[in-house]
């Protein structure tokens, strides 16, 4: 750590311990630059979420030395009323892993790379051409004023800095774009076996249930709709799914997010670099979120250790694009009922299309 003036300057502050964020660090201490972490909530963090992480994902992970538990995923099965479609990943397997174990385990590689972590939160941030000055809040107060030469904003789906800096934009408006209604996302888990070893994604008339094994006495339901479900209308619309799960008991409270499309009209602004949610998001369907974001924090730290900022633009945009295309069109072409109901037959009567899809989300992210 260097020093402008009285203030102490790190390489990079990552604004976020998420994964994302937690990646960025580890990703940064590889590269010989001193990370710092800014997160305000304690411990080990659960979150909404689908927890498939796809093959690429994984091997970026384990890539970091973090191999964290789970149960492994030999691929992808659609179904809808009474029929169903699978598709094997051909890059290996994924694996559906446990939000709190996967924070645990990158925790504690922070941890053991020496990464400083900080319960702080990002609260607006000054840049020159040298440095980026972070204000930070604790608890709702005031907190230090912290200096580094680059910022990696993670900081979420919802990322206040992304907000700071002016780089959202909005959704296109649901009313001339009904196929872009909101979407929001709820996951809870049941205390079973799980049946397979595939992501199954059920199709109902008003959205996608979707179920992760992630241990072997548990299974993950995510449930993706235009609707704000509480927790007794969870599984209505999905009642294969929920004869399926037999009353096996809730084992967790019942978490959402959304809603879920993200827009951004750039990822870098000055010294400062949006990666993972924060810089953008399309929708859960295709189980790639976390997969991009490790991507996206590899990326962002390459230029940052390049000193080159823009090309983290151009390699965002190429690691994104078949990921948006692919989830845009699943999620565009199901909005009409009709579209919905051909989902499961079309890639079952074209299984070749279908793996290929499929394949193209689980591949390794460049
Ligand atoms: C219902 C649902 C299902 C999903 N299913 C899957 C799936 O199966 N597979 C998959 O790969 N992805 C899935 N995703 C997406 C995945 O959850 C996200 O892509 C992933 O969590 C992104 O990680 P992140 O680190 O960018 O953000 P987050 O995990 O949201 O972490 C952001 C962190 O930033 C912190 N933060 C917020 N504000 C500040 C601040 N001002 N200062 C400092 N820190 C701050 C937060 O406390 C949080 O810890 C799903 C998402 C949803 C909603």
């Amino acid at each position: 750590m260097t020093a402008s003036g009285n203030t102490p300057v790190v390489d990079v502050i990552v604004i976020g311990g998420g994964p994302v964020g937690l990646a960025a660090a580890l990703y940064a201490a590889r590269s010989g630059l001193e990370a710092l972490v800014l997160e305000p909530r304690a411990g080990v963090i659960d979150k909404a979420c689908g927890e498939g992480l796809m093959p690429g994902g994984l091997q970026a992970l384990v890539s970091l030395g973090v191999d964290p538990p789970g149960h492994d995923l030999r691929g992808i099965r659609y179904l809808a009323g009474g029929r169903g479609a699978e598709a094997d990943f051909t890059a290996g397997p994924g694996r559906g892993i446990r939000r709190t174990r996967l924070h645990r385990a990158m925790l504690d590689a922070v941890e053991a790379e020496g990464i400083e972590m900080r319960a702080l939160a990002g609260a607006g941030l000054t840049q020159d051409d040298a440095a980026v000055t972070v204000r930070t809040e604790a608890s709702g107060s005031r907190g230090p004023t912290l200096r580094a030469r680059w910022v990696v904003a993670a900081d979420g789906l919802h990322s206040p800095i992304r907000r700071h800096l002016g780089l959202g934009s909005a959704p296109r408006a649901p009313s001339r774009h009904p196929r872009w209604a909101k979407r929001y996302g709820l996951r809870q888990h049941y205390g079973v076996a799980p049946w397979g070893d595939y992501v199954e994604v059920h199709w109902g008339a008003h959205g996608e249930a979707y179920v992760t094994p992630v241990a072997d006495d548990l299974v993950g339901v995510a449930v993706l709709s235009d609707r704000r479900h509480g927790p007794e209308g969870h599984l209505d619309g999905f009642p294969d799914l929920r004869e399926r799960l037999g009353g096996a008991p809730v084992m967790t409270a019942l978490r959402g997010g959304g809603p879920l499309h993200q827009r951004t009209t750039r990822r870098v602004a000055g010294r400062v670099l949006l990666a993972g949610d924060a810089s953008g998001y399309v929708d859960a369907l295709t189980g790639e979120g976390i997969s991009l974001g490790l991507a996206h924090a590899r990326a962002a730290v390459a230029a940052i250790a390049a000193a080159d900022p823009q090309s983290y633009e151009r390699a965002w945009r190429a690691a994104t694009r078949r990921y948006a295309l692919l989830t845009r069109s699943l999620v565009q072409m199901s909005r009409p009922a009709l579209g919905r109901k051909l989902i499961v037959p079309a890639a079952s009567a074209l299984p070749g299309v279908f793996r290929v899809a499929v394949n193209e989300l689980a591949r390794p992210i460049r």
